[in-house]
């Protein structure tokens, strides 16, 4: 499989081109932003993007929609049905994380309301690319939306901001849900497998054997603080 990541946004996001090596056919998850960028990785190595895959519709993850739609027209963008609020609602989710009107322009997150979806993920389905096969499963918690692509063949799995190296997704956004979100990871992410490689939706990438062991939200370090036991 190609991995080609591109860290977008004041968010330091994991934008990635994954690709088939026998076939060319691609995905870009998570366009944040930098779409000549990417268009230009995509050509020069010859790949056919077939869709755009959105782990969930938060603005870092989203906001580079539009552009790459209007370079590859023909590709799909594909999110899940609880995220569509979110996800055309773009142009006022940085006035719902605080953000200023007025420091919109500078940080560069001024949107205009992306393209219209082409379909939903269904929880459970195939989703082929190439001879690459990514299991979509519905991880909510962080955003109502989130799903992640499991590659189980190959053994990685594109977690979004469900899960991160060291840490898990922030639940006080709207739609946000503590528990969901550890129950998501406990039931959906944590049973692929401790030698499963994790690709984050922001950070390094991590193992999901390391995180078992090592994750202050996982090993019960931090269940307190968050009230699970009051
Ligand atoms: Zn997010
Ligand atoms: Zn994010």
């Amino acid at each position: 499989m190609i991995i080609e990541t591109f860290i977008t946004t004041p968010f330091q996001q994991n934008t990635r081109v994954l690709a088939c090596e026998e076939t060319r056919r691609a995905v870009c998850i998570d366009p944040g932003d930098s779409a000549n960028t990417i268009a230009e990785f995509i050509n020069a190595n010859n790949l056919d993007l077939q869709a755009i895959t959105l782990t969930h519709a938060h603005l870092d993850h989203i906001g580079g929609v539009s552009d790459l739609h209007k370079i590859f027209p023909h590709a799909e963008i594909i999110l899940h049905k609880d995220d569509e609020d979110l996800y055309y609602n773009l142009p006022a989710q940085p006035l719902f994380m605080g953000i200023p009107r007025d420091e919109l322009k500078a940080l560069g997150l001024e949107y205009e309301t992306p393209p219209t979806l082409t379909r939903n993920w269904q929880d459970g389905e195939i989703y082929a690319v190439g001879n690459l096969q990514f299991k979509i499963l519905h991880c909510p918690g962080h955003a109502p939306g989130h799903i992640i692509l499991a590659e189980e063949n190959l053994r990685k799995v594109f977690s979004g901001d469900c899960l991160f190296a060291g840490s898990i997704g922030r639940t006080d956004l709207p739609g946000g849900d503590y528990e969901q979100l550890i129950n998501s990871i406990t039931d959906k992410i944590l049973p692929l497998g401790d030698d499963v490689t994790v690709y984050s939706g922001h950070g390094d990438d991590t193992t999901i054997g390391h995180e078992k062991a090592t994750n202050p939200f996982l090993t019960g370090v931090y269940q307190i603080t968050q009230g699970r036991f009051a």
